[in-house]
């Protein structure tokens, strides 16, 4: 019988990434297999911010291999030379990867139904109508189909991070990328955004997390990474990094967050 490999949803070898002579990303290896959540630890600046930013194509990668969605990030291999992609490209590209960010970056005129509605009807085009009727769908997924027509600042944090979360699902991606999508939100808000979540990774989305929320990690995450100076330091199940830690730098900053 054959078995179907299974092709990994990000793959990075070594990757490098510097801005300006600050070298942020040292040559990280790391990979998410379809339907993996994954999620990522670590200290303030080590990287973990860039690193999602270089798997979405927002910041060139300058050394090591990023593949993403059976793609090389940033180029195309044709003729046996590499070709920068376009703006256009690139554009195409991100279509694919949904982000959230600890900010929820919702266009503050705009009510959460326009929000959702928004990259839809600009960027793939379907029409006003089927998009309203799809953000519909999508706002009443995160629980907030009450809340349709308000504007961010109606809105409490934790509802805002779920429009935001409502808004990248739109665009149906392949992959979703939260970077620490609960740290600015007040405690008592923080639940309700971890339980949308919670349930996008039990429906088999492919995710990778930055987040300190370790309780998250141990609940619905499939590997746990632990990110320092630009370099993955270790990684492996949550169960097993949180209870057999073997590395010291991981240990000193699990103690500083658990
Ligand atoms: P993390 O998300 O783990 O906190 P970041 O990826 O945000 O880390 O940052 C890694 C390093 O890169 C830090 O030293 C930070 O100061 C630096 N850095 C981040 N963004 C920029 C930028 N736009 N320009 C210059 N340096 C940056
Ligand atoms: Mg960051």
């Amino acid at each position: 019988m054959n078995s179907v490999p299974v092709v990994p949803v990000v793959t990075a070898s070594g990757v490098r990434m510097s801005y300006g002579d600050t070298q942020v990303l040292n040559g990280v290896d790391f990979s998410v297999a379809p339907g993996e959540v994954s999620c990522v630890i670590g200290p303030s600046g080590s990287g973990k911010s860039t690193f999602l930013r270089c798997v979405n194509g927002l910041e060139p990668v300058l050394g090591g291999s990023l593949r993403v969605l059976g793609e090389e990030v940033g180029y195309d291999l044709r003729d046996g030379k590499y070709h920068p992609w376009s703006p256009k490209r690139f554009a195409a590209f991100r279509t694919k990867i949904g982000m959230v960010f600890q900010r929820f970056n919702l266009f503050a005129h705009q009510t959460a139904l326009e929000n959702v509605a928004c990259a839809p009807v600009h960027v793939t085009g379907v029409s006003a109508a089927q998009a309203r009727e799809t953000a519909m769908e999508h706002l009443d997924q995160v629980g907030l189909a009450d809340h349709m027509h308000k504007r961010p600042h109606q809105l409490s944090g934790g509802q805002q991070q779920r429009v935001a979360i409502a808004r990248a699902l739109a665009m149906n991606p392949t992959l979703m990328l939260f970077d620490e999508p609960t740290s600015a939100l007040d405690p008592e808000l923080v639940d309700e955004v971890l339980e949308v979540m919670k349930r996008l990774a039990r429906e088999g989305m492919t995710m990778i997390v930055v987040t300190h929320e370790i309780g998250f990690a141990r609940e619905v995450g499939d590997t746990l990474t632990f990110f320092d100076e630009g370099v993955v330091v270790e990684q492996g199940t949550p169960g097993e990094l949180l209870t057999n830690t073997r590395q010291a730098r991981t240990k000193a900053f699990l103690s500083s967050v658990l």
